[in-house]
């Protein structure tokens, strides 16, 4: 999930592995977590 905070900055927490991380990128592709990458970060988690 993404939420804007101050100035440019982006806010996203992962779905997958709740790291958190700040970007300029309001929808990046891939999770900023080194271990974690996923693309699905933002999608919802499925069974
Ligand atoms: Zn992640």
């Amino acid at each position: 999930m993404s939420e804007k905070v101050d100035g440019d900055y982006y806010r996203h927490e992962c779905n997958r592995c709740d790291y958190i991380w700040y970007s300029t990128k309001s929808d990046p592709k891939t999770c900023a977590s080194k271990k974690c990458k996923s693309p699905y970060w933002n999608k919802k988690r499925v069974r």
